[in-house]
């Protein structure tokens, strides 16, 4: 039988619990999972691109019954689904925020290529309002992120941001 690959990409930066639900979920449905960690400069990331990769790894560490291999990627993202032999796109769905991108961004991929379809997932509703960006502006003003993030995760924020206490 062949392998039902998936591709589930993001910027990561950094990995949230809200991904981390969106990864557990989605590696029910597929046999592998291709996590996509992309470079996206234009976000200027408080983690770099290895950092990213080396968190998302450790976080997925303990994730069993699926194949998940992270991976950097900064081409066309149907591109790189081909490369890595996924048929399915996983994203996740934040209530109406994500809607508009998603759907015009899943809508071109049709085109692009109409063999790899694009499965939205909902989080758990307790971490849908989890947003890497907020959760760094957040820890930036010293707030408590430890509902957002592990506690490697948070560990990691507070050092890039020079924190000392804990
Ligand atoms: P991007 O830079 O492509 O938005 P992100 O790393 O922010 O990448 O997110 C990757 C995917 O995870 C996107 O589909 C995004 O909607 C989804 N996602 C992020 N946070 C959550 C969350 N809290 N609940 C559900 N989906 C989420």
């Amino acid at each position: 039988m062949t392998q039902r690959i998936g591709l589930y990409p993001g910027t990561f930066d950094p990995v949230t619990l809200g991904h981390m639900d969106i990864i557990r979920r989605g590696a029910k449905l597929v046999d592998k999972l291709v996590i996509g960690v992309t470079t996206n400069p234009s976000k200027s990331p408080m983690f770099s691109l290895d950092e990213r990769l080396a968190m998302v790894t450790r976080e997925c560490a303990s994730i069993e019954g699926t194949v998940i291999d992270v991976r950097a990627f900064d081409s066309l993202l149907i591109h790189f689904a081909r490369s890595v032999g996924a048929t399915i796109i996983l994203r996740g769905l934040r209530a109406v925020a994500d809607f508009e991108y998603e759907y015009q961004m899943a809508g071109m991929n049709q085109y692009l290529d109409a063999g790899i379809e694009t499965v939205f997932l909902m989080a758990d509703v307790a971490l849908q309002p989890i947003a890497s960006r907020l959760v760094k502006e957040i820890a930036g003003l010293d707030g408590d992120i430890s509902k957002f993030v592990s506690p490697s995760v948070r560990a990691d924020m507070l050092a890039r941001i020079g924190r000392k206490r804990d």
